[in-house]
């Protein structure tokens, strides 16, 4: 899609750290982490532009997208526990409006949002 961040990722055109791949997946490191991981799991094909717009048809690719996140959860560690985060709309705080998953672990929090 024209004029959004995250395809210009994917596609290459803006660079990124990339974490893992694959076919339909994309995920790579967060440029303000809010946390010590804080990676973003994106879908390659603009699906949609949150997960407000998400229809049940895409289940395998949401899958797919948690799939992901296991392994970077395993790869980095994350024994203690790692929070998969979407924000939807502006009152939520999205700022970037193709779907995306916030991979975030490596602090130890034990309570609260
Ligand atoms: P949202 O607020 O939409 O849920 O998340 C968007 C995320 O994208 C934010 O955590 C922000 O730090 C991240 N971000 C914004 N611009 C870029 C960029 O150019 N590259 C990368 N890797 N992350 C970005
Ligand atoms: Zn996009």
């Amino acid at each position: 899609m024209d004029n959004c961040l995250f395809c210009k990722i994917v596609e290459g055109s803006i660079p990124s750290t990339v974490v893992a791949e694959t076919g339909r997946v994309l995920a790579f490191e967060d440029i303000n982490p809010a946390a010590p991981t804080h990676v973003l799991i994106v879908p390659k094909e603009h699906v949609a532009d949150s997960a407000a717009d998400l229809t049940p048809e895409r289940g395998d690719l949401i899958a797919e997208i948690i799939g992901v996140a296991q392994g970077i959860a395993r790869d980095r560690g994350l024994d203690d526990g790692w929070r998969l985060v979407t924000n939807v709309g502006p009152g939520a705080g999205q700022t970037v409006f193709h779907l995306h998953f916030h991979l975030m672990g490596g602090w130890n929090r034990t309570s609260g949002l």
